[in-house]
Parts: C-alpha cells; sequence; structure tokens
C-alpha cells in the first residue's frame, strides 16, 4: 500500500520523539512491503519562528494533500511563556487543525500495562482487575464551539455565560463510532452525560439509545458524568468503550490519563467523518525535559500504530508495534518517566535506546507471507 503523511514534529520533545517513531514507521514499510513517504511541515513555536503563525498556510496545505497527519508535540520555551507569542501555541495549532478537518472524534485508548502497575496512582487490587479503556470524545459540539459571553447584567453585576449546543446528527455519529469500536473490543459502551440537569444530556442519552438499536451485540450502559469521575477511580475495569461530549470528555479523559503513570506512554487519535485522521500524544512539549533526549518515545511510536489501525486498516501492522512495545516494557526497559525507585532489574535508557529495543522486536517478528504486499 502506499500512503502519504503529513508530519508535524512542533516543538519542545516533538521532534524528538518523532525521529524515533518515523524509524519504526520505516521498518513496518520494510517488514510488510508499504511505501510510505512523509513531508514534514512546521508547527506551533517551530512555525511562529518562521512565520508568524502557529499554524501557516503552508502546513495546512501539506496536511490537506496527506493521508493522515502524525502531530508531535507544541507549548514554546517555558522561559518564554509570558512573551504573547508563546501565549496561545497549544490553542493556535491543535485547535485550529481540529477545526480546520472538521475532526469530530477523537481516540483515547488508557491502558496499565501489567508490568508498569507501579505508576498507577490506584490500590493494587484495583489494578490487579486490568485498566484497558477507549475514550470517544466529541470534539466539534458541546460549550466549547457555542457562544461565550461576558457582560454586565441589569444591576451591575458581571456575569458571564456559554452556550452549550449539540445536534443529534453530531451525537450520532460519534455514537456510531464507539459502537464499532466496542464490535471490536468487549462489546461494551458506557455513554455519559448529565441528563439530570442538561437538556443536551438529554438529547444526547437518547439519541444514544437510538443508535444503539443497530448494534444489539453491544450493550449500552447510561452513566452520569459525575459518577464516571468516581467509577474510573474506584473501579476502572468495568470499562470497554466510553463515549462522552466535549467537555465532560476533556476532563475524564484526563483524570483517566493519570491512570497508565506517564503521559509518554499514551497515544491519540482525531478523526473526521470522512475518515481523516490526526494522531498525536496528548502530552505537551515537555520544556523541562526537551534537548535531554530522556523523553520516553513510547506514546509517539504507538500513534504510528493507531494511524496504521485506524486511518490505513493495517491491523496486523498495528497490533505488532503495540507487540514490541510490550515486550519491551516486560523485559524491564525504562526511559526516566517510569523508572521504578529501588527496582535493580531495570535497564534505564534513553529516547533512542527505547526505540532502538522496540525496533528489534519489530523485526524479529514473523510476518505471514499473506499480509506481506508485493
Ligand atoms: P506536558 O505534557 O508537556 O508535561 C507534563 C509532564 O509530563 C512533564 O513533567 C513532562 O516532562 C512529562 N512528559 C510529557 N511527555 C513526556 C514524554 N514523552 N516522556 C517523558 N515525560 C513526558 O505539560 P506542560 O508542562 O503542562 O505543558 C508544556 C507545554 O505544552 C505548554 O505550553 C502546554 O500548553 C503545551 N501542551 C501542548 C499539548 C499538545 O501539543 N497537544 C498538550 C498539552 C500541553
Amino acid at each position: 500500500m502506499d500512503k502519504h503523511i503529513a508530519v508535524l514534529a512542533g516543538d519542545g520533545i516533538g521532534p524528538e520523539v518523532m525521529e524515533q517513531a518515523l524509524r519504526v514507521l520505516s521498518t513496518v514499510a520494510d517488514k510488510f512491503g508499504h511505501r510510505f513517504s512523509t513531508t514534514q511541515a512546521l508547527v506551533g513555536g517551530a512555525a511562529y519562528d518562521k512565520y508568524e503563525t502557529h499554524l501557516p498556510e503552508e502546513t495546512k496545505s501539506v496536511c490537506r494533500s496527506s493521508d493522515a497527519i502524525l502531530f508531535g508535540s507544541v507549548g514554546g520555551p517555558v522561559s518564554e511563556m509570558n512573551v504573547p507569542k508563546w501565549k496561545n501555541c497549544e490553542a493556535n495549532s491543535i485547535l485550529s487543525l481540529r477545526k480546520t478537518f472538521k475532526f469530530n472524534a477523537n481516540f483515547r485508548p488508557v491502558k496499565v500495562i501489567p508490568e508498569l502497575e507501579y505508576l498507577c496512582p490506584l490500590k493494587k487490587e484495583v489494578v490487579d482487575k486490568g485498566v484497558d479503556i477507549l475514550f470517544l470524545r466529541e470534539l466539534l459540539g458541546d460549550c466549547y464551539f457555542g457562544e461565550h459571553k461576558t457582560f454586565n447584567s441589569e444591576t451591575g453585576v458581571r456575569t458571564a455565560t456559554d452556550l452549550i449546543t449539540y445536534d443529534e446528527e453530531q451525537i450520532a455519529s460519534i455514537a456510531e463510532v464507539a459502537f464499532k469500536a466496542a464490535q471490536q473490543r468487549r462489546k461494551k459502551v458506557t455513554s455519559v452525560d448529565k441528563a439530570n440537569v442538561l437538556d443536551a444530556s438529554k438529547l444526547w442519552r437518547a439519541v444514544v439509545k437510538e443508535v444503539s438499536l443497530g448494534y444489539p451485540d453491544v450493550v449500552l450502559e447510561d452513566m452520569l458524568v459525575d459518577n464516571c469521575a468516581m467509577q474510573i477511580v474506584r473501579d476502572p475495569s468495568q470499562f470497554d468503550v466510553v463515549v462522552l461530549g466535549n467537555m465532560f470528555g476533556d476532563i475524564i479523559t484526563d483524570a483517566a490519563a493519570v491512570l497508565p503513570g506517564s503521559l509518554g506512554l499514551l497515544a491519540s487519535a482525531s478523526m473526521n467523518r470522512e475518515g481523516f485522521g490526526l494522531y498525536e500524544p496528548p502530552g505537551g512539549s515537555a520544556q523541562d525535559i526537551a534537548g535531554t533526549g530522556t523523553a520516553n518515545p513510547v506514546a509517539q511510536i504507538l500513534c504510528i500504530a493507531l494511524m496504521l489501525r485506524h486511518s490505513f486498516q493495517m491491523e496486523e501492522e498495528a497490533r505488532a508495534i503495540e507487540a514490541s512495545v510490550e515486550t519491551t516494557l516486560k523485559e524491564g526497559y525504562r526511559t526516566r518517566d517510569i523508572v521504578r525507585a529501588g527496582e535493580p532489574d531495570q535497564k534505564i535508557v534513553d529516547t533512542k535506546g527505547m526505540a532502538d529495543r522496540i525496533l528489534e522486536h519489530l523485526l524479529a517478528i514473523t510476518v505471514p507471507s499473506a499480509a506481506v504486499c508485493g
């Protein structure tokens, strides 16, 4: 298969981890007989330095002519965080990309790898039950795109309102994605809302229920967002696919991101209704470690697996990458963010060292000849 990918490494640790992820992509191409061409384009602080904008037209154009976008991270130097040009680096680049390409579905898998259980802040007996959740957050509705207003009321009291809006098509679209994903997993969808208070949530609940009728093999459960926040901490093993609106998704997925123990272990995908996707680690530019060569490349490498699975339907290739990552971690290889204090059997590696081990395992995987493209 021939595919073209826009590579937006960004700034901070972005370029460092992207370099390693691209080595993995190139190995998958060789092993499975694909051709992946890439075009690098500037975004975030790196783009601002050249174009005085965080998302230049040139970058959008590179993205438009690609089959998928690989995104690193943006933020800009912490020392310059108060300088106006850095202020909206994240908002001006990643949120603009979401708007430009109408990404409506954000996939955020959260998994605790048994060998890294010690990083999870929950009790061992809770984690031992297993944590493997796919969050699906709607990205284009809710109060993020509704009217925002700050005004003085008639009595002179300063007042602000933010309008939450959802239409049934937006809800049905993300619900379809959730049920399809659940069919490939443990066949359960938890739909999260605040239907005891919000009309937007009442509509959400009704539409998700209607969509569920087309997926009789998947169990649907409704959960209020406040209960969901408790259950994520009390017993995350009960969740398979969790579908949420934009704001609840923003908050709940950040809480869940703590479970695996490091932002360096998580990948995420944002897809539009046409199946075009952007793949990024949910962490930022990590200025505290940028340039030290110690960033964990696993998140960016798992973004490659997500891209192969969701944009290119290359399940076998995606699984090969995921298996190589898991084996590497099982063998005790650790970047600084996932080191266990007092554990003698760890092999501490830098960014490149971690990728080297993952590549070693990837190269050793036997590919059934049927899976190799001519
Ligand atoms: P951050 O995610 O950059 O870092 C938080 C902590 O996680 C840091 O200690 C960092 O060292 C660690 N970390 C993150 N990724 C890691 C990796 N791959 N390996 C090892 N450790 C890792 O959050 P922050 O420091 O609050 O934000 C820095 C900048 O990033 C800000 O300007 C923020 O706006 C921006 N940001 C960007 C994105 C994005 O690009 N999508 C997301 C979040 C924050």
